[in-house]
């Protein structure tokens, strides 16, 4: 699993300071939820991980690298990225949606690799050659997760990932992900407006507010209302 440390990470556009000054140590391992209103600069410290987005000040260090100093389609495959809402591509099956991101660093899965990362996620098989449109919203997703896994990452980055799904759908989701972060060795950062979520799947909660964490709690110590 990866570690991940902030150092004063600040981000300004235009005239609103997403980031106002962010220090976070992450131990890997990990399964952080960061929680906080819509605008409080959870999307944007989740992208300055990959590099969606540089920070106008201060570091990001992934395994004790600066990551705007590494190459980062090489950083990027090491990484797993499930995107806010459900976003495959709608004319590539499921089976092409799993094996796009090694096939964009010019490796090719194997229809054994791909079956294995749809049963991580309890899909059958057979889903390989279907396409997202024949999917029900919450296969869709765990077919997400499946993408985020290919390329066998040791950190796990979610934006929003249960938000557009039923209830019943998500906590399964999330019990999934949750038990796939002990199974895979990963570290695991999910972003989340949902407390209740948070409580349940993390083992640390970050609250963020205006650009800053302004809690850092364990679920124990935030639903004993500390
Ligand atoms: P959250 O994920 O918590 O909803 P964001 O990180 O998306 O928050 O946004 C933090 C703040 O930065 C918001 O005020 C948002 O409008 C602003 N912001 C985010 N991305 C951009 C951008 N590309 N250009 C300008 N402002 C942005
Ligand atoms: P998210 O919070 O996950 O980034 P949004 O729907 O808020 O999702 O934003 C979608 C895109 O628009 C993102 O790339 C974000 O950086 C950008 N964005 C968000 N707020 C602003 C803004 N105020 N001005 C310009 N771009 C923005």
């Amino acid at each position: 699993a990866s570690s991940l440390a902030f150092e004063g990470v600040t981000k300004r556009y235009d005239t609103t300071e997403a980031l106002a000054g962010i220090d976070l140590n992450v131990e890997p391992g990990s399964f952080i939820a960061l929680v906080g209103a819509s605008g409080s600069g959870k999307s944007t410290l989740l992208k300055t991980i990959n590099r969606l987005v540089d920070p106008t000040t201060g570091r990001v260090l992934l395994d004790g690298e600066d990551v705007t100093t590494r190459d980062p389609t090489e950083m990027r495959r090491r990484m797993g990225y499930v995107f806010q809402g459900i976003g495959l591509f709608p004319h590539l099956t499921v089976g092409e949606n799993i094996a796009m991101g090694p096939r964009l660093v010019g490796e090719k899965l194997t229809g054994e690799r791909i079956t294995e990362l749809l049963e991580l996620v309890d899909l059958q098989p057979d889903m390989a050659s279907r396409l997202p449109a024949e999917l029900s919203g919450g296969q869709q997703q765990r077919v997400g997760v499946a993408r985020a896994l290919a390329g066998d990452p040791k950190l796990l980055l979610m934006d929003e990932p249960f938000g557009a799904l039923d209830p019943v759908t998500r906590d399964a989701l999330g019990t999934r992900v949750r038990d796939l972060h002990a199974r895979l060795d990963l570290t695991t950062i999910m972003v989340t407006h949902d407390m209740a979520e948070a409580l349940i799947l993390a083992e640390r909660v970050l609250v963020m507010d205006r650009g800053r964490i302004v809690a850092d709690e364990t679920p124990q110590a935030l639903a004993s209302g500390k």
